[in-house]
C-alpha cells in the first residue's frame, strides 16, 4: 500500500479523498493555488505545495508543477478527484511514465470514453443498449439532416468532445436543425476546441439513471446499483438520490449484469460511471465517467462502501474488498448540491462566509470544505457543500432531508438552500414523479417576473 498520496485538486473532494487515506494510515500532501492558501484542504492535509496563481490553468491544471509537487515530497500516487486533470488521459500518461501511480483507468479509456463517439461505439459492442443516433460525426448541414430523417425528430446536437452540459442543442424540424447544428457547432469549438457534433434521438421524457461499477486488475468487476441523477438545471445534476424511485430490484439486477459483463469485456479498472437515460422502461447509454462522481456518497450511504478507499486498493493492485453477492443496498439517501449562488438566478455568490453552522444527527453526512471564516474564490467552481442524508426509507429520508436543511446556515454569501428545501416541499418529489425536464419546468413556473 501507499505511504503517501498527493491529491491534485482542492474543495470538497480534496477533504473527502483526505478523509479516505487517513482512514487507511496513508499521509497526505496537497495542492493549492495563491488563492487557497487558508483553505480546508490546505489546513488538513499533512503537506501542502503551492503550485501556482489563483487561475486553475496555472495552478490546478498545471501538469509540470503538480508532478514536481509529488516529486519533491516523494508521494507514490496522485489521486485527481473529480473535474480539472481527472479526465485527461494525457496527465495519466505523465503520471505513471513519471513512476507515480495515478489513481485512476488506464489512459487508454479514459481517452475512449471521452470522446463521445468512440465511447458509444466501443459501449454499443460491448453490449449496452445505446441512444438512436448519427454513427459518427455529422460534418455537414446536409449530414445532419439526412441524419435526422433517418433518427425521426426531435434529435439532439451534442459535442463529440462535451461535458458539462455544453454544446448541446434541439432541433424540431429542418428548419431547427440548421441553426442547432451551427450554433452547437461554435459553443463546441469555444467550450472544447473541437467543433465535432454528432447526432442523437432527442428523448421527451427520460430519467437520467447511471450505475456505479468499479473493477479491480484481478478480473473482479461489480456494480453498486443506480443513481438517480434526473433533476438538473442546465444538463447539471441538483439533486440526486439512490435508489430510484423507478428501479426495482429486478430491473436494477438485469441492467447491473449487462453493464459489469461489458465493463470485463473492456477491461476496464477502477470506479466508473455509465449514465443512461431511462425511458418507457429501456436504457439508454450517453456517456460513461471515468472518475469519482460528484454524487458518490448516495452509492456509499446505501452500500457503506468506501469508493475512494476502493480506488486507492485497485490502484495499489489489490483486490476489490467485496463481491457482488456481498453487494447489498440498505435504504435510501439523497444528495443536494449547495453552490454559492443565488438561488432563483443561479448567479454566483463568492464572498466571505461569516456564519456556518453544519447540520447533523443520525443519518446526515455533509461534504464540505468550507468554514465559518473561509472567503469562497470566485475562480472556481461554485460547490460548496454537498448534504447527504440516509434514512430506511424514501418517505424518511425527505422528512431527514427537510430537517437538516432547516439546521444549516450558511451566512455571508446566497446560496442554493432555499432552492432545495422548496424540492422537499413539493408532492412531485416526495412522489418521485419527476423526469430530466421537471427542475427547468418548476424553475420556470414559480419565477417571480420581477426578478427577471
Ligand atoms: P455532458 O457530458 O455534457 O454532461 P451527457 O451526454 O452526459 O452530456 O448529457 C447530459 C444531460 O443532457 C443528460 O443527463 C440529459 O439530461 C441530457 N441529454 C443528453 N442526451 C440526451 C438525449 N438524447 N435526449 C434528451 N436529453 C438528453
Amino acid at each position: 500500500m501507499f505511504d503517501k498520496i498527493l491529491i491534485a485538486n482542492r474543495g470538497e473532494i480534496a477533504l473527502r479523498v483526505h478523509r479516505a487515506c487517513k482512514e487507511m494510515g496513508i499521509h497526505t500532501v496537497a495542492i493549492h493555488s495563491e488563492a487557497d492558501r487558508n483553505a480546508m484542504h490546505v489546513r488538513l492535509a499533512d503537506e501542502s505545495v503551492c503550485v501556482g496563481p489563483a487561475s486553475a490553468a496555472k495552478s490546478y491544471l498545471n501538469i509540470p508543477a503538480i508532478i514536481t509537487a509529488a516529486k519533491i515530497t516523494g508521494a507514490q500516487a496522485i489521486h485527481p478527484g473529480y473535474g480539472f486533470l481527472s479526465e485527461n488521459a494525457k496527465f495519466a500518461e505523465i503520471v505513471e511514465k513519471s513512476g507515480i501511480t495515478f489513481i485512476g483507468p488506464k489512459p487508454e479509456h479514459i481517452r475512449m470514453m471521452g470522446d463521445k463517439i468512440t465511447a458509444k461505439e466501443a459501449i454499443l459492442t460491448a453490449g449496452i443498449p445505446v441512444v438512436p443516433g448519427s454513427d459518427g460525426a455529422v460534418s455537414t448541414v446536409e449530414d445532419a439532416k439526412a441524419a435526422a430523417k433517418r433518427i425521426g425528430y426531435p434529435v439532439l446536437i451534442k459535442a463529440t468532445a462535451g461535458g458539462g452540459g455544453r454544446g448541446m442543442k434541439v432541433a424540431r424540424n429542418a428548419e431547427e436543425l440548421e441553426v442547432a447544428w451551427s450554433t452547437a457547432r461554435t459553443e463546441a469549438k469555444t467550450a472544447f476546441g473541437n467543433e465535432a457534433v454528432y447526432m442523437e434521438k432527442y428523448l421527451e421524457k427520460p430519467r437520467h439513471i447511471e450505475i456505479q461499477v468499479v473493477a479491480d486488475s484481478q478480473g473482479n468487476v461489480i456494480h453498486l446499483g443506480e443513481r438517480d441523477c434526473s433533476l438538473q438545471r442546465r444538463h447539471q445534476k441538483v439533486f440526486e438520490e439512490a435508489p430510484s424511485p423507478v428501479i426495482d430490484a429486478a430491473a436494477r439486477a438485469a441492467i447491473g449484469k449487462t453493464v459489469t459483463t461489458a465493463i470485463k469485456k473492456l477491461g476496464y479498472l477502477g470506479v466508473g460511471t455509465i449514465e443512461f437515460l431511462y425511458e418507457g422502461g429501456e436504457f439508454y447509454f450517453i456517456e460513461m465517467n471515468t472518475r469519482l462522481q460528484v454524487e458518490h456518497p448516495v452509492t456509499e450511504m446505501i452500500t457503506r462502501v468506501d469508493l475512494v478507499q476502493e480506488q486507492i486498493r485497485i490502484a495499489a493492485g489489490k483486490e476489490l474488498s467485496l463481491k457482488q453477492k456481498d453487494v447489498v443496498i440498505e435504504g435510501h439517501a439523497i444528495e443536494c448540491r449547495i453552490n454559492a449562488e443565488n438561488p432563483e438566478t443561479f448567479t454566483p455568490s463568492p464572498g466571505l462566509i461569516s456564519d456556518f453552522h453544519a447540520p447533523g444527527g443520525l443519518g446526515v453526512r455533509l461534504d464540505s470544505a468550507v468554514y465559518s471564516g473561509y472567503r469562497v474564490p470566485p475562480h472556481y467552481d461554485s460547490l460548496i457543500g454537498k448534504l447527504i442524508v440516509h434514512a430506511p426509507t424514501r418517505a424518511e429520508a425527505i422528512a431527514r432531508l427537510r430537517r437538516a436543511l432547516g439546521e444549516m446556515v450558511v451566512g455571508g454569501v446566497e446560496t442554493t438552500l432555499p432552492l432545495h428545501m422548496r424540492l422537499v416541499d413539493n408532492k412531485d418529489i416526495q412522489k418521485g414523479d419527476y423526469d430530466i425536464h421537471w427542475l427547468e419546468n418548476f424553475l420556470k413556473s414559480t419565477k417571480d417576473p420581477k426578478k427577471g
